[in-house]
């Protein structure tokens, strides 16, 4: 009880009142004045593109690299547009103007010029194993003993794709969460023999960006974002294929629901605040969860008339057609610009 009531006091202690913000980082990372560091984006897609805008926000010099020529003229466009747009909503990340980010930015279709200088590789290739190990091994050849070697990869293990490399210290997964400009979580996945100071560079360059890199201990299959997602994925879906619930209310049970708690606090500090702590909620609800837990059926397949189902309601709000698609996610990407300048506010209140 005393350590309770010695909690309380403590949290009430803690200054309500805006806290004065810490001295601005310098652009790039190193001292007023230097050059900023540098960074290659191997890949300029979807991830890569948005990987670029992150780390030109963070005032770093960002070499994109792809094989297609055609890919890069397409993701200068897009950073150009999406940086002008969100300097107009004043939504703009970073300290520097678009123009300056812009700057930043450079393309190559040359593996070493593009890698040569860097203090951080991010690869975004498509997720194909094969293609992964072949880049890295390229990167293994060129790479000094100082630069991080990190893949986006949301799925392949770091052992599948980094074992048997000579620079596997300094290899490491930094899996984004997709658009990472707006959504800021990392997970940070070592390899067994990743050298713990990659896994502290890696975090702290992450936080020095403005993302939210969170370290796993060890890898396993699905990190731990897409373990929760495809939990809740595979419920939603035997929820729908049993006939319980419409696709489109399972959907409205997140956004207006769980959702609404999740963006603000996790499932483990909702349990807290739902009862008078985690213990008092175990006491209250233990054997219900595990009521419940014991009803959950088996993997779905993910085929056959429950897709066609799903895929019929869903498309008939969101028909399955380039410009409607590309709308509801730049609408998606307002609500999530918005979310995190609320977010930004509600921290520094
Ligand atoms: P994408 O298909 O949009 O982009 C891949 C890019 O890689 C293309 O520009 C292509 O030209 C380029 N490329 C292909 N072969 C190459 C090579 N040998 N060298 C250099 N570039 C090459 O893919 P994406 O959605 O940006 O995904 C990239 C990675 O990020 C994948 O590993 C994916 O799993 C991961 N990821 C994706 C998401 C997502 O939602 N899209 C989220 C998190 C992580």
């Amino acid at each position: 009880r005393a350590e309770v009531a010695l909690a309380a006091l403590s949290w009430s202690l803690r200054p309500h009142c805006p806290v004065p913000a810490p001295p601005p980082t310098p652009p790039g990372g190193g001292p007023a004045g230097m050059e900023p560091s540098q960074v290659a984006i191997i890949g300029s897609g979807l991830i890569g593109r948005n990987w670029a805008m992150v780390f030109a926000a963070g005032g770093f010099k960002v070499k994109l690299y792809d094989i297609a020529q055609q890919q890069l003229t397409s993701a200068l466009e897009y950073i150009r547009k999406q940086m002008k747009e969100l300097e107009e909503s004043e939504s703009l990340k970073g300290t520097l103007s678009a123009e300056q980010q812009l700057a930043l930015i450079s393309t190559c279709t040359d593996l070493k010029a593009a890698v040569e200088g860097a203090t951080f590789v991010q690869e975004c290739t498509p997720e194909n194993l094969e293609l992964k190990r072949k880049i890295f091994g390229q990167l293994d050849l060129i790479a000094d003993d100082n630069v991080i070697l990190s893949s986006s990869t949301s799925c392949l293990l770091p052992s599948k794709v980094f074992t048997g490399l000579k620079h596997v210290k300094q290899c490491i997964v930094s899996h984004p969460v997709n658009p990472p400009y707006f959504v800021p979580l990392v997970e940070i996945v070592p390899h067994p023999e990743t050298d713990p100071s990659t896994t502290e560079r890696t975090y702290a360059l992450m936080k020095q960006i403005g993302q939210s890199p969170v370290k796993l201990n060890r890898e396993i299959e699905g990190f731990v974002l897409n373990r929760l997602q495809y939990a809740l994925i595979s419920e939603a879906w035997r929820l729908v294929g049993d006939g319980v619930i419409s696709p489109t209310d399972l959907d409205l049970v997140m956004s207006d629901g769980l959702g609404m708690r999740y963006a603000f606090i996790g499932p483990l500090e909702t349990m807290h605040l739902n009862a008078e702590g985690i213990s008092s909620y175990c006491e209250r609800y233990r054997e219900g969860m595990k009521l419940v837990l014991n009803t959950f059926g088996p993997v779905p397949e993910f085929s056959g008339e429950i897709e066609e189902k799903i895929n019929q309601a869903i498309s008939e709000k969101i028909p399955v057609v380039p410009e409607v698609l590309g709308a509801r996610r730049n609408w998606r990407d307002e609500c999530l610009t918005s979310l995190a300048k609320m977010k930004k506010q509600m921290k520094s209140d």
